[in-house]
């Protein structure tokens, strides 16, 4: 069975905030009891790398390496420094094992759903916080294969691989934040940048992620309660929803 996992982003925090504000919210779902305070690595999935900051080997065309190298050892020395940080605070750890939380004991209260299984007695349903320059990966290959131009509203194909491979820089230069992360409409001509495009799911940039492993969408009616709403509250910053999988 392939893992899903809904994802919410705090896309205005900093780098430097993104633990502080990482550990605000953990706070805020433990006190709530939708989180459990204690952390694990066994619910969540194995990963090799992750996809939702190991964007430079994933997004960088094979046939372009001359430009993307400096860039991309610049972004390894940032994530260790965020790294270094995160593991002292126990919370989140890029280097040593994986955190993830538990669904607390109060989500059989705050999510109904009479036909299924609970998703809090999968293996898998932990939520893991990650805090570095990051953005969701999903965007680009399970997405209606296109994005939507900011300038002219038409839709460009991901089939055009001009186009992807354009998109593709624009994200590894925007997390980097180079200049070069804009994207050429080939409707209008009109260049923007790539956070500004349309993609389905959203491409979330953003320095802290909170990610749900195997829980169902937060717009389901089976929620009593708006979880983006939630972490919002604790985060005091703007948290775009997304979704994706292994
Ligand atoms: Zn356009």
């Amino acid at each position: 069975m392939s893992n899903t996992y809904q994802l919410l982003v705090d896309t205005t925090v900093s780098v430097e905030s993104a633990n502080v504000t990482a550990r605000e919210i953990l706070a805020g779902l433990v006190a709530r009891g939708m989180l459990e305070a204690n952390s694990s690595g066994n619910c969540l999935p194995a990963l090799k790398s992750d996809p939702l900051t190991q964007h430079d080997a994933r997004s960088s065309p094979p046939d372009t390496n001359t430009r993307s190298d400096p860039h991309g050892s610049s972004t390894a020395g940032d994530a260790r420094g965020v790294s270094e940080k995160s593991a002292s605070l126990k919370l989140i750890s890029t280097t040593g094992p994986r955190l993830g939380y538990r669904p607390g004991r109060r989500i059989a209260d705050l999510y109904h759903d009479a036909e299924n299984e609970p998703f809090w007695n999968l293996q898998f349903c932990g939520v893991e916080f990650v805090a570095q320059p990051l953005f969701n990966p999903t965007a680009l290959t399970n997405s209606d294969g296109e994005a939507s131009c900011p300038s002219c509203r038409s839709t460009v194909s991901f089939d055009q691989p001009e186009f992807l491979a354009q998109f593709k820089r624009a994200t590894v230069q925007r997390l980097n934040r180079q200049t070069g992360d804009e994207v050429v409409c080939t409707q209008c001509h009109h260049a923007s940048v790539v956070d500004a495009w349309k993609v389905v799911p959203p491409l979330a940039f953003g320095n802290l992620a909170i990610r749900f492993w195997n829980w169902p969408p937060f717009y389901m009616t089976q929620w009593s309660l708006s979880v983006p709403s939630v972490v919002r509250e604790y985060s005091g910053h703007t948290i775009v929803e997304s979704f994706g999988h292994l």
